[in-house]
């Protein structure tokens, strides 16, 4: 059934069913939650074995007693496979603390108020500047960017990654731009991964931008396959050492989705230069990270083998929850003309587009009926989507069921939505 065919006739008639549908859903009473991209406790059992591995022994490899300060850029093991997540020599990567998000707002505020590249390169010596955000993208690094007072100048998302044509002219007409946030493998929130296309020209952006233009590279979703033959995403500092632009790329990542959410280790992956100047500042903030937890991550995942191993374990719970939601949007939305969405293959989201001026609409209904999702517009700089069109769904933390009827009340709300606004027109 395509909206766009029916008379004004049948809209009724099919109002009248969804609406009564809608409304036993309602008297359910539901409480169901699709919000933040969350792993479920399922998921987080998975790594409860680093809780006790380190059994007495605080040793890292080089002799270091873990529990004592020191190492500010995190103990060898672990940026070894810190190293391996992001493809860089181990003298590119600082392991740090719990948090990725930790590390882009420091990095930000590092290039802002000290300058990667001594004082006189620091961003504030410029007045106001301004970031490039591909959109939709990730709501806290639009958080970031609001709370450092810098503008965000939003680019389109194609499936292939950021609308490179547009991106480029953006940035070589205005020099003040000076970042780019990118999440470019499952993307947060279409799911989609960068083309080697997509990096190699983000790689050459740097070039024609304004001085110390920064590319925030968010790998948070690296080794978050939920397929077993995964598109690859290239290696964007290849394509930087070929440009030139290796000081321009800053790589982030984290163990969040793969071990504890809150108790991970994340990760910086930056030319040698910009580490310096970055180990400088943060040695003024702390002594040194918290070892014991990379030490205990060290031991729990040693290698790249062991961490696909565990990953394959995440993507069988993960799976069956997003073949659920595209199986609602396939069989119930599918040649409707009443959204469109990506199948992602990987990542925490799933991206669903309503008709132009429904997303806000679809929000409250389904929030009506008792399932919450993350407000319309989140996924765009000041929480404004200016077609009112982009809803992140995130599968992962409901149980199958819970999910199973979240989407059901979902497809309605699509529904219903679409053919009021179709009978209003
Ligand atoms: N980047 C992206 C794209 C994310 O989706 C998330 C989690 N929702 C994060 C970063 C946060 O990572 P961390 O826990 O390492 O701060």
């Amino acid at each position: 059934m395509q909206l766009q065919s029916l008379n004004q006739t049948q809209l009724q008639a099919l109002e009248r069913e969804l609406a009564e549908q809608y409304q036993s859903f309602q008297a359910q009473n539901l409480k169901l939650d699709l919000t933040r991209g969350k792993p479920s406790s399922e998921q987080l059992s998975l790594s409860d074995a680093l809780d006790g591995i380190l059994a007495g022994n605080y040793k890292a490899e080089d002799g270091t007693d873990c529990r004592n300060y020191a190492i500010l850029d995190g103990i060898p093991e672990i940026k070894r496979l810190g190293a391996a997540i992001m493809g860089l020599p181990v003298e590119q990567v600082l392991a740090g603390g719990n948090a990725s998000l930790t590390l882009m707002y420091q990095t930000v505020q590092h290039a802002l108020t000290i300058g990667f590249n001594g004082p006189d390169s620091a961003w504030q010596n410029e007045g106001k500047i301004k970031f490039a955000c591909p959109v939709p993208g990730y709501d806290r690094h639009f958080t970031i960017c609001e709370f450092f007072g810098i503008e965000m100048i939003p680019v389109a998302m194609t499936d292939t990654g950021p609308d490179m044509a547009a991106l480029t002219e953006l940035v070589s007409n205005d020099p003040s731009i000076k970042g780019v946030w990118c999440v470019p493998k499952y993307s947060n929130p279409t799911g989609i991964i960068y083309s080697d296309d997509v990096v190699k020209a983000m790689a050459e952006l740097p070039k024609v931008a304004g001085a110390n233009f920064k590319i925030f590279w968010d790998n948070a979703y690296a080794v978050h396959d939920l397929v077993s033959t995964p598109n690859p995403l290239a290696n964007i500092f290849d394509y930087a050492s070929q440009a030139g632009t290796d000081d321009a790329v800053l790589q982030f990542c984290s163990t969040s989705k793969v071990t504890h959410a809150g108790a991970g280790v994340a990760f910086l992956g930056a030319s040698q230069a910009n580490l310096a100047s970055f180990i400088k500042g943060l040695s003024v903030s702390t002594i040194g990270p918290d070892k014991v937890n990379q030490l205990r991550h060290a031991r729990f995942l040693p290698d790249m083998d062991a961490l696909q191993a565990h990953m394959q374990k995440h993507a069988a719970i993960l799976k069956p929850r997003f073949d659920m939601v595209l199986k609602y949007l396939n069989e119930d939305l599918a040649n409707t003309g009443m959204g469109e969405w990506e199948s992602p293959e990987g990542g925490y989201f799933i991206a669903f587009d309503t008709l132009p001026g429904l997303a806000k609409a679809v929000v409250k209904l389904a929030a009506d009926a008792g399932v919450k999702l993350t407000p319309a517009g989140a996924t765009f700089p000041y929480g404004k989507d200016p077609e009112d069109r982009n809803i992140r769904i995130a599968p992962s933390v409901p149980g199958l069921d819970e999910l199973e009827k979240a989407m059901q009340i979902f497809v309605l709300s699509v529904k219903l939505a679409s053919v009021r606004q179709a009978l209003a027109a």
